[in-house]
């Protein structure tokens, strides 16, 4: 196969042809069609998670099954699937037991076993997830980490009816977050520097575009705050000026890994009940969710298509902030 492989961090990905992967007992084998480009990957390509070189990247994939190891019962070859991060965890610790594999600190990801910047993919079949019909390979790829990821996120803020929500960074997670909120049945504020976004936000369902500078904290409060703020962005700073947009009782959900220290009045938090909380990939059923939103077309995934021979072009422009929403790389059919 040939697959699209990190051998130094920082340097250009090398196209390669590996040996076709086989299946261990309880994996499965995915003919990649589709692969989304989530930030996280330039932490990786960076060296900041500790990955293991040579390494394919890649962890929004979307697929079809080619071959069934061992003992998979409920996948079947030709099934349209995507994979998420943790696939499977050790199934014996206090986490797993309690029915988190998901959160098991020795959960099993691409990490171990590579990423979906290759024509086949190895993936747990614990980790995959069907792809409702009528949803494209491409539309699917960037929920199985970006929407996932949100989706868990909006439910953990948990807003009550009569709330009002606001997204903080309307990138590859922010305008999924926005739409799902939407989708939801939720008030719903986009808060962005980027003004030429206005339009497209207003376009995803957004009720109202606050234009804040580098202060999200006092357009938010201005506006007369949010219950419940759902942050992707990466700013240490942006996250603790955003504190002040909280309403009494808000909830701040961190889902973006920030780039230094945060840091946080606690008088904010303890005046008014504030709380910060922190997000990622969570119930299953979260993704489930959407999935089926997505399925129903009140969740668009706005995406650049890429070729797969051309994911350094891709990453180049993520890295540079080009990248508007997401880049998805499509795979040869
Ligand atoms: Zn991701
Ligand atoms: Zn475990």
């Amino acid at each position: 196969m040939r697959a699209a492989v990190l051998t130094e961090f920082n340097h250009d990905w090398q196209f390669q042809t590996l040996p076709d992967p086989r299946p261990a007992p309880g994996q499965v084998v995915i003919r990649i069609r589709a692969s989304g480009m989530c930030g996280t990957d330039l932490h990786a390509h960076h060296g900041h998670l500790g990955a293991r070189l040579p390494i394919v990247l890649g962890h929004e994939p979307a697929g079809e099954i080619v071959e069934l190891g061992a003992g998979v019962l409920d996948l079947e070859v030709g099934d349209r699937v995507g994979v998420f991060w943790n696939q499977k965890g050790c199934g014996r610790c206090a986490t797993c037991q309690s029915g988190r594999p998901g959160h098991c600190p020795a959960a099993q990801s691409w990490m171990n076993i590579g990423g979906a910047n290759s024509e086949l993919m190895l993936a747990w079949a614990s980790g995959c997830a069907l792809i409702p019909d009528g949803l494209s390979f491409e539309a699917a790829a960037p929920l199985f980490c970006g929407g996932y990821t949100v989706m868990s996120g909006l439910r953990n803020g948990d807003p009550k009816p009569g709330e009002r929500v606001a997204v903080l960074g309307l990138g590859g997670l922010g305008h999924l977050a926005l739409q799902l909120s939407k989708a939801v049945g939720v008030e719903t504020f986009a808060v962005t520097g980027q003004a030429d976004k206005k339009p497209e936000l207003l376009g995803f369902g957004a009720d109202e575009v606050l234009l804040a500078g580098d202060n999200a904290g006092a357009a938010l409060k201005a506006a007369g705050g949010a219950d419940v703020i759902l942050s992707t962005t990466n700013s240490a700073k942006q996250i603790a000026a955003a504190f002040a947009g909280l309403r009494p009782g808000g909830r701040y959900v961190n889902m973006g890994v920030p780039d230094g220290p945060l840091v946080i009045d606690p008088q904010i938090l303890m005046w008014g009940q504030r709380q910060l909380r922190g997000s990622s990939q969570d119930e299953r059923s979260d993704l489930y969710e959407t999935l089926t939103l997505a399925a129903a077309g009140k969740v668009k995934p706005k995406i650049e298509l890429y070729p797969l021979a051309k994911a350094n072009e891709a990453r180049e422009r993520l890295l540079a902030g080009k990248v508007r929403y997401r880049a998805v790389l499509q795979h040869q059919a």
